[in-house]
């Protein structure tokens, strides 16, 4: 048999190695910003046009390149950072697989102007797939500019798998925070379609967060330092009471890179252990320094995750030095009386977990009921006080939307309008004369605080009242954004909640079908939102944590993979503001729910596809008997 065996053309490797290592615009992002960094740049300018889809250009005041190092740089495995397999375990640069830019010229159109500080004239090169179209003498400033334009070009299957322009953004403005927070000596700016995203001057790693997310993070850090023959720490933890509801805020850098590592994440949270409400994350920015030779730095490009020699005592050290920094420095609420007090969650122990004495107290106010056990702590009675005028208004508003004659009987099998809310209250004694009658009438019930069931012709109906409450209000909401027919509660005084950068941006994306749930929105500046109208099925004390969870749902759920964004804002808020497990409804609410439940288009599943309730028919019963 003859011989079979090529070797693969150069434009053909060099196309296989970018698919692992450009995946989207954010991956050339990162390696331009990197070599940039490398090359000792003081100023860094990104500039993007389309989400990089177009144009990611970046211009750096480096140490640039000379005529032939230039050329050189886009062959495979060129790289000026390492000469010997000895200097892969001393790499103090970000690069050294000579990859990237052979990669990123094997799928885009790249230009390159790059002039050492030495040399008069600099070097102009452009390339097509792999090939160079041409090389020329150029006027240009000291240090490189790289210019990757039409990305996926010669690849169409890539370029279509790319996601809409708000999802590339945010991966490229992903790295390009990570990049920017493990240099704040470098200054930084970020261009997107012509306008500034970012401009970050050189300032210290503290400077640099807060301009990154905003001036209110500033009285947030905790700072962190701790000093080991194994390890350095250095960087900041939030402070318990600012955990959120999201995951987002939170970094490791080891030796500058950024990692991912879910064994430290969770030292990071056992530090917190007993500080923070339920289901929130702590914030953090932790900088790591250990020996290169102590970790696999053979790590892939793409890749963020890394061994360390020994994770166990890394774990222990980031514990210790955590709970030492959080106990050292006063960790409780500062006393800042423009700050919005709507926005401060009270931390509190792990043993007090029970006492729901914020939100969720305004759900299970009950007027027809006396003050609830819980309650009555000396220190959640004013909120209780507070909560109470909230909690009535809430549910008024909630009926207020939905007019009780649009419940179409064909859905049930019983016409559930016809029960009367009045004859379901049972305060009479047992042996009351009336008693018969009543009964007959009051056929809903609470059952643990989580079910609701009420009886049918054929039997009952046994209800999820929090996944229930989630339909109606995912249809109303929907109604809303769809016939722009919201009606908004306007507040007394404006609400001004404090978002990153980043997260204000996803936030004007979607504006406007918040406003056509009810926001109004006063003005948007780079750190701040001022609301002054909000939807009338939710609560002051509520928007924050709504629109919080809004952003982070917005950011895990790609909005083009098969649900629309208005779908998924009407889950995220029907979500967030639905009546939870564990809260004492009061008849009219049980009711309420009942009714506009059926009354739904779609009233057997929650939006996520979640049974909302069970029918037990007296057939089923009998089948026990
Ligand atoms: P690596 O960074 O792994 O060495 P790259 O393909 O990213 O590989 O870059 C190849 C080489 O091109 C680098 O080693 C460096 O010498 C040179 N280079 C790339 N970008 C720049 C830049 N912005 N300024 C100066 N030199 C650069
Ligand atoms: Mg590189």
């Amino acid at each position: 048999m003859s011989d079979i065996i090529q070797l693969l053309p150069d434009h053909v490797a060099n196309q296989i190695a970018a698919g692992e290592v450009v995946q989207r615009p954010a991956s050339v992002v990162k390696e331009l910003l990197e070599n940039a960094i490398d090359a000792k740049a003081t100023y860094i300018k990104l500039i993007i046009k389309e989400a990089g889809k177009t144009l990611i250009q970046v211009i750096d005041d480096g140490v640039g390149m000379s005529v032939t190092d230039a050329r050189l740089s886009f062959e495979r495995h060129a790289t000026s950072k390492i000469k010997s397999a000895e200097d892969l375990f001393q790499l103090n640069t970000k690069g050294f697989r000579g990859e990237a830019l052979a990669s990123i010229a094997a799928i885009a159109h790249v230009e390159l102007k790059t002039r050492q500080e030495e040399d008069e004239v600099g070097t102009e090169i452009k390339i097509e797939g792999s090939e160079v179209a041409s090389q020329e003498v150029c006027v240009t400033p000291k240090g490189t500019s790289i210019s990757v334009k039409n990305l996926f070009y010669n690849i169409p299957a890539r370029r279509n798998f790319l996601k809409s322009n708000s999802v590339e953004l945010r991966h490229i403005i992903d790295e390009f925070h990570r990049v920017a927070m493990v240099h704040p000596d470098i200054k930084f700016d970020l261009y997107h379609n012509g306008s500034e995203v970012f401009s970050l001057p050189g300032a210290n790693h503290r400077q640099r967060i807060v301009h990154i997310f905003g001036g209110k993070t500033n009285e947030k850090l905790v700072p962190i330092d701790e000093e080991t023959d194994l390890v350095s720490i250095t960087g900041f933890v939030c402070k318990p009471e600012y955990a959120k509801r999201t995951r987002g805020e939170q970094f490791f850098f080891v030796n500058n890179r950024f990692i991912k590592s879910a064994y430290l994440n969770h030292g990071v949270n056992s530090a917190f252990e007993g500080l923070l409400k339920e289901k929130t994350h702590p914030s953090y920015f932790i900088y790591l320094t250990v020996d290169p030779t102590s970790i696999d730095i053979n790590i892939h490009p793409t890749k963020t995750e890394i061994k360390f020699d020994d994770e166990h005592a890394l774990y222990a050290m980031l514990r210790s030095t955590i709970k030492h920094s959080l106990g050292q420095f006063n960790v409780a609420p500062v006393l800042d009386f423009n700050r919005d007090s709507s926005m401060d969650t009270p931390y509190e122990y792990k043993s007090k977990m029970a006492q729901t004495p914020t939100i969720e107290v305004d759900r299970s106010f009950n007027p027809f009921k006396e003050d609830r056990k819980e309650g009555s702590s000396s220190s959640s009675a004013n909120n209780y006080t507070n909560f109470k005028k909230e909690s009535v208004g809430s549910w008024e508003n909630l009926y207020a939307g939905l007019d009780t004659s649009e419940v179409s009987p064909k859905s049930v099998e019983n016409d559930f309008s016809s029960i009367q809310f009045e004859s379901s209250e049972v305060t009479g004694s047992l042996f009351d004369g009336d008693q018969q009658a009543s009964l007959e009438h009051n056929t809903t019930y609470q059952l643990r605080r989580k079910y609701i069931i009420t009886t049918i012709k054929s039997g009952m109906v046994i209800i999820h009242q929090n996944r229930a409450h989630q339909r109606v209000l995912y249809e109303e909401v929907l109604r809303n954004i769809t016939m722009a027919s919201a009606v908004s509660q306007q507040l007394l005084f404006p609400l001004k909640l404090s978002f990153s950068k980043q997260e204000i941006l996803l936030l004007k994306e979607v504006r406007e079908q918040l406003e056509n749930t009810g926001f109004v929105f006063g003005e948007i500046t780079d750190g701040e939102v001022s609301i002054s109208g909000i939807p009338t099925v939710t609560t002051e004390s509520e928007v924050s944590v709504l629109l919080e969870k809004l952003i982070s749902d917005i950011e895990q759920e790609v909005p083009d993979s098969g649900f629309s964004l208005t779908d998924l804002l009407a889950r995220s808020i029907s979500g967030s503001i639905a009546v939870r497990t564990g809260v004492d409804l009061a008849q009219e609410q049980l009711q309420h729910i009942v009714n506009s439940l059926f009354a739904c288009t779609e009233p057997t599943v929650t939006p996520d596809n979640k049974p909302t309730f069970i029918t037990l028919t007296v057939d089923d019963i009998d089948k026990k008997f």
